[in-house]
C-alpha cells in the first residue's frame, strides 16, 4: 500500500515509521493539511492518513476515490471533520483510533485546571524575573468543590476518577450513562450539572447535536464564576458567548485545548505573523483564560498507540480482513 499522510509533523513521521518498520507499506509524508487544494498530492496512493484539522468533505472524498484511494485512516478519535455519508457513498472506508490514551487527555485537562486555578503559568514567568511576590495568585481548594463532567466515555471517566481523588463531588451528564461512570459520580440532567458545578469539563464528541452545546443560554445557567474547560472539540463552545461570559464575570475562567476556528492556527508556528482571528486574539487577552494548542493527546504512549492502531487498520484493509476500528455514518 502507498499511503499519503497529511498534516504530519516530525513526531508523526517518527512514530509511524517506527510502527511500520516490518511492513512493506510506503508512506508519503506531507506537511500540508488535506483540503480541496492539496488533495491532488494523494494521487497514486491507495490510502490516506489524516488528522483533526484536515478537510474530508464530499468533494475531497470524491476526488480521493477517483484517484483510487479506498481507505481513510484517521490518526485520531474524533471524526467530526469527515463526511461519513459521502465516504460510504463513494466507497472510501474510514477507520479511526478510538482509544489511544484517555489518560493523556484527562491528565492534560487536570493540568489546565491546576494551572489556571493556581496561576502557575504566571508564577513561572514572575519568578524568572526575580519577582517573588504571590499577589494575584490566590486560588481555591479543589477539595470539596463540585466538578461536572459532560460526556462520560473513556476520557470523561478517567478525568472523573482523578477529580474524585482530589476530593471533588463529581456530577456527570451523558445521554448514555454507563455503569463505570455511576461508580465515579452522580448522573444528573445537564441543567443541574451546570447550575451546581464549580468546574465544568467537556469530554463529549462534536456532532450536529453537540455543536455549541455551551452557548449563551447554557452559560447563563452555570454557577456564577465557575470555570469551563474544553479539551474535546472547539465547536462545543460558542466562543463569542464565552467571551461575553468572561467580560460579565458569569464565567470565572476558561481553559481550552481546542478552539472552533483552530484550523490553520493550532499546531503551527505563527510567531512571525499577525494573528488574523480577532476572536482568538480577544480570548488571549483575558487574565483568566488559558489556551493550549490541541496538545492534550500529545504523550509518547498516545503517539505509539495511534501509529500502531493505524498500521493494524492498514494491514487489515490490505489483507481484506475486517476493520475493527471502522466508523460508518449512523444512517448507513
Ligand atoms: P468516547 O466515545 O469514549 O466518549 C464520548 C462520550 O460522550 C460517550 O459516553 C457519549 O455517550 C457521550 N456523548 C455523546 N453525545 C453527548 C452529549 N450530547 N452530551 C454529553 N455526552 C455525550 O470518547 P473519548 O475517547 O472519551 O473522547 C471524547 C472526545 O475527546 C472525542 O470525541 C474527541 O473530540 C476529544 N479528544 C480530544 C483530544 C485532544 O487532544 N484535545 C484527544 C482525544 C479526544
Amino acid at each position: 500500500m502507498k499511503i499519503a499522510c497529511f498534516s504530519t509533523k516530525p513526531y508523526d513521521q517518527h512514530f509511524l515509521t517506527a510502527a511500520s518498520e516490518d511492513s512493506a507499506h510506503e508512506f508519503l509524508f506531507l506537511e500540508h493539511r488535506l483540503d480541496g487544494s492539496t488533495v491532488v498530492l494523494a494521487d497514486g496512493c491507495n490510502a490516506v492518513c489524516a488528522f483533526v484539522n484536515d478537510t474530508l468533505d464530499r468533494s475531497v472524498l470524491e476526488q480521493l476515490r477517483e484517484m483510487g484511494v479506498g481507505l481513510l485512516a484517521m490518526r485520531c478519535a474524533g471524526v467530526n471533520n469527515v463526511d461519513l455519508e459521502a465516504a460510504a457513498e463513494c466507497g472510501v472506508r474510514v477507520v479511526r483510533v478510538p482509544r489511544y490514551s484517555p489518560y493523556a487527555v484527562a491528565e492534560h485537562t487536570v493540568g489546565l485546571i491546576l494551572t489556571l486555578n493556581r496561576k502557575i503559568h504566571k508564577a513561572y514567568n514572575r519568578v524568572r524575573e526575580n519577582n517573588f511576590s504571590i499577589d494575584g495568585f490566590l486560588g481555591f481548594d479543589l477539595h470539596g468543590r463540585t466538578f461536572g463532567v459532560i460526556g462520560t466515555g473513556a476520557i470523561g471517566r478517567v478525568l472523573a476518577g482523578i477529580m474524585k481523588g482530589f476530593g471533588c463531588r463529581v456530577l456527570l451528564y451523558d445521554p448514555y450513562p454507563n455503569e463505570e461512570g455511576r461508580k465515579l459520580g452522580e448522573y444528573v440532567e445537564l441543567e443541574r450539572l451546570l447550575a451546581e458545578s464549580d468546574l465544568v469539563s467537556l469530554q463529549c464528541p462534536l456532532t450536529p447535536e453537540t455543536y455549541h452545546l455551551i452557548d449563551a443560554d447554557r452559560l447563563s445557567k452555570m454557577k456564577r464564576g465557575a470555570m469551563l474547560v474544553n479539551t474535546s472539540r472547539g465547536g462545543l463552545v460558542d466562543t463569542s458567548a464565552a467571551i461575553e461570559g468572561l467580560k460579565s464575570g458569569q464565567l470565572g475562567g476558561f481553559a481550552l485545548d481546542v478552539y472552533e476556528e483552530e484550523t490553520g492556527v493550532f499546531f503551527e508556528d505563527l510567531s512571525q505573523q499577525v494573528v488574523q482571528d480577532d476572536v482568538l486574539s480577544r480570548l488571549m487577552t483575558f487574565p483568566n483564560v488559558l489556551i493550549t494548542s490541541h496538545q492534550a493527546f500529545f504523550t509518547r504512549e498516545a503517539l505509539e498507540t495511534i501509529a500502531q492502531t493505524t498500521m493494524e487498520s492498514i494491514d487489515a484493509f490490505d489483507a481484506g480482513r475486517a476493520l475493527d476500528n471502522e466508523v460508518v455514518a449512523s444512517s448507513s
